[in-house]
């Protein structure tokens, strides 16, 4: 009988915590503590799809382009192949870190990576509205120069950073296009590390020719797409809070436990989640449970196996 399955979406601070610089050492030492914790679901029998953001990682691959460029004359790549680069090295990382806590636990398995495409809908009205910022601040210069280069681009000046910032679309994610072979690697017994930084944007012209875009995908909603896809049991959001609240910061603060899911989207409705950071997440379980998911839960990395036994953080189950 094989385990059910479960998507973990790993947060932020599974690769970096806050202060560091962001080094290979501290980023690779982090995996090896989420590994710790990844691992004890694969001791119980769970089988495991992995999922992980790519913020400050894509960030600094942008800077190493810019860098680059203004030093040595390297052509700088564009945003989804820098997305596919952190997929990569964020991947390594998983690859070799799960598979030797494993290794060293007597656990047989293998963690494989899957360079994943995420398929967007053209017609998005976030591609009207570009919102999320990307890349290295410009100076004024600097900016109308890329500009004139690239007249597609849209820039928003930071005035309280001094300068000048790309921002993106951040469209919704519709199909994983990776969705079979990821299925087919979990029926074969691996496990997948896949939809890294939400997965690259891809749009399929006149329906066929996919084409990669200059946006950015929410993990949480990537993942939930995935999860739906592949039919996975559970979906584990995890980050470096203990659950979701609502009246998040004011005294009157409290954790959502065990929540239904009509009932957290009332909360959702309310505003009680921040955008872009516990929002995404809340979203990605009504949608994941609305799609026929029996559980999501979203929950502090370090609770991981409680969380998928359903002992910590908030559990959203179906009405
Ligand atoms: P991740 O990198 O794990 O996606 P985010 O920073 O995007 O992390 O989201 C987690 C953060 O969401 C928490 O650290 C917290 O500050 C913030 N947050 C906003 N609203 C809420 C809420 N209602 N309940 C809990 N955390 C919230
Ligand atoms: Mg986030």
């Amino acid at each position: 009988m094989p385990g059910e399955l479960v998507v973990v979406a790993l947060g932020g601070n599974a690769l970096l915590q806050r202060g560091q610089r962001g080094t290979f050492e501290e980023q690779y030492a982090n995996v090896q503590e989420t590994s710790r914790y990844l691992a004890d679901l694969v001791e119980r029998g769970y089988r495991l799809v992995i999922t992980h953001g790519n913020g400050p990682q894509v960030g600094a691959t942008m800077l190493r382009h810019d860098a680059g460029l203004k030093l040595y004359n390297v052509p700088p790549f564009p945003m989804d192949v820098c997305g596919a680069e952190t997929q990569g090295f964020i991947g390594y990382m998983i690859q070799q870190a799960l598979r030797t806590e494993l290794k060293h636990r007597g656990i047989d398995k293998y963690v494989i990576t899957v360079i994943t495409r995420v398929i967007v809908d053209e017609n998005d009205p976030a591609f009207r509205n570009p919102t999320k910022p990307v890349g290295p601040f410009y100076t004024r210069e600097e900016m109308e120069r890329m500009k004139a280069e690239h007249p597609e681009f849209v820039f928003k000046e930071d005035k309280a950073r001094g300068g000048w910032r790309r921002v993106v679309p951040s469209p919704d994610p519709k199909i994983i296009a990776e969705r079979h072979a990821i299925r087919t690697l979990v029926d074969a017994g691996f496990i997948v590390v896949a939809c890294g930084g939400g997965g690259i944007p891809i749009i399929e012209k006149d329906g066929w020719r996919a084409v990669g875009v200059e946006a950015v995908i929410d993990k949480d909603l990537a993942s939930e797409r995935l999860a739906t896809l592949i039919r996975a049991d559970y979906l584990v959001i995890l980050t470096d809070v203990d659950g979701a609240y609502l009246d998040f910061g004011k005294p009157t603060q409290r954790r959502l436990g065990v929540v239904r899911v009509s009932e957290l989207k009332r909360y959702y409705e309310e505003g009680h989640f921040g955008e872009g950071s516990m929002g995404p997440k809340v979203l990605a379980a009504i949608r994941f449970i609305e799609n026929g998911g029996k559980r999501a839960v979203i929950a502090e990395r370090s609770q991981v196996l409680a969380a998928v036994e359903g002992k910590a953080g908030t559990q959203v189950y179906p009405d």
